[in-house]
């Protein structure tokens, strides 16, 4: 059967700014997802949506159709309201870690299904494999389990699900097309909308450490995925929230996971538990279960013992000692005074050239590699104390490590710390 378009011409009109009508977009996310558009060519539609951008019903369309090139998940045969959360990523973003056990344990299920680091941001996945044993890849049949026997699930998105979006994802980080609002936008909600959640809560971040530094972008990329799921009939919110310094104490994934069990202990960062709260009574706002402060459970272990079991359910060990980096370098305060900045990127670059990110893809990663952050902005320091230490299996790294972070901290300037939360969309 000879086809109905040709790709050069729908590269051609984009190219020449032209709005995509639906047939041509369902054609050309098909064609490609079958093989029939070639890397190269959906390359260049990438390269001219990035540039000239979409309307907003073709970013619809485009969404509509990645979800229709895969399987879209059912979850009405459980007995609670399914919530999930998505967020676009930052530095020290280990959220959803403490956050899934927590919101199941309140009475919600979550199918929290979960991605790998991008550049200078970590992923769930490469942090959960810190945990010995533990198992990213699950069958459906798997995660029905987990879900039922838990009430929470993370995992790897399965090879049915919007399989259009695994293809255009892997291509647009070789590409440099990661960072247009349109395909940002499509790939999150395409994936969200095909797992099946009936409420949604985004953490669309901003700052130097987010995909979208500037905030009005943030703001853009937060309205059009809450229209995107709300025509889906999803319930949804955004909240923007600021990734300016990293969030918590630590970077790198080991690190961050015992962070994480810190929070579910009852402890932890003070900003890390502000916004697993905040998140947690917004996604059992969306949910509609009230009663339950998710507070109460981080401090009376509850969800700890939901962590506990849904770490066992996937074949983790959540007793095993987590990997530790073989070395170990100190940065300390060059001066004396009040910290008023850390800047998120060059903590995350940072962390990333100590191997706790990949720099090809299926790289294996140094589980251990990170960073400890020993004082935040606001804290006072003295002269010769530790602001980071630097922790690395390959004492070679830590020069390049050393170089991202030149000009990270600041004392005493005007700088004012973005608000935890800027502004809710929904
Ligand atoms: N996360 C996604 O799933 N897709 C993007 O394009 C960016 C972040």
């Amino acid at each position: 059967m000879s086809e109905r378009y040709t790709a050069p011409e729908i590269i051609a009109l984009k190219r020449d700014r032209k709005v995509l009508n639906d047939d041509q977009i369902d054609w050309v996310v098909d064609a490609y997802t079958r093989g029939l558009v070639a890397d190269e060519q959906m390359s260049a539609l990438a390269m001219a949506i990035l540039l000239n951008g979409m309307e907003r019903h073709e970013i619809s369309r485009w969404t509509d159709a990645m979800i229709r090139s895969g399987e879209r998940m059912n979850w009405s045969m459980l007995d609670r309201p399914t919530v999930d959360k998505h967020s676009t990523g930052g530095v020290g973003d280990k959220i959803t870690l403490p956050l899934v056990p927590l919101v199941a344990s309140c009475g919600a299920a979550v199918p929290q299904l979960s991605g790998r680091g991008l550049g200078h941001t970590g992923g769930t996945l490469d942090k959960l494999e810190s945990i010995p044993g533990w198992r990213a890849s699950l069958s459906n049949e798997e995660m029905l389990k987990v879900i039922q026997e838990t009430g929470g699930v993370i995992c790897a998105a399965g090879t049915g699900l919007a399989p259009a979006d695994k293809k255009l994802y892997a291509l647009r980080d070789v590409t440099a097309t990661v960072e247009a609002i349109p395909l940002i936008a499509s790939s999150i909600m395409s994936k969200k909308i095909a797992e099946g959640t009936g409420s949604l809560v985004l953490d669309v971040k901003t700052g130097s450490g987010a995909f979208m530094s500037d905030p009005a972008k943030a703001r853009e990329l937060a309205t059009v995925m809450v229209e995107i799921g709300k025509s889906a009939g999803v319930n949804i919110k955004a909240l923007i929230t600021a990734m300016d310094v990293p969030l918590g104490l630590t970077a790198g994934n080991a690190l961050e996971v015992r962070e994480s069990v810190e929070v579910l202990a009852g402890g932890g960062p003070a900003d890390v538990v502000e916004l697993t709260v905040l998140l947690a009574r917004e996604m059992l706002q969306l949910a509609g279960i009230s009663g339950i402060d998710p507070a109460d459970n981080l401090k009376n272990g509850k969800a700890m013992d939901h962590w506990r079991r849904m770490i066992k359910a996937q074949s983790g060990d959540p007793d095993a000692a987590l990997p530790v980096a073989k070395e170990k370098l100190t940065i300390n305060a060059e001066e004396s005074g009040t910290l008023t900045r850390m800047d998120a990127l060059k903590v995350g670059v940072a962390a990333w050239r100590l191997g706790a990110g990949r720099s090809k893809q299926g790289e294996q990663l140094q589980l251990g590699a990170g960073i400890e952050i020993h004082a935040k902005p606001g804290q006072s320091i003295t002269k010769g104390a530790p602001i980071f230490t630097l922790h690395t299996d390959k004492p070679e790294l830590f020069e390049r490590a050393e170089e991202s972070l030149v000009g990270a901290v600041e004392y005493d300037s005007n700088y004012q710390r973005l608000p935890l939360v800027l502004e809710q969309i929904g």
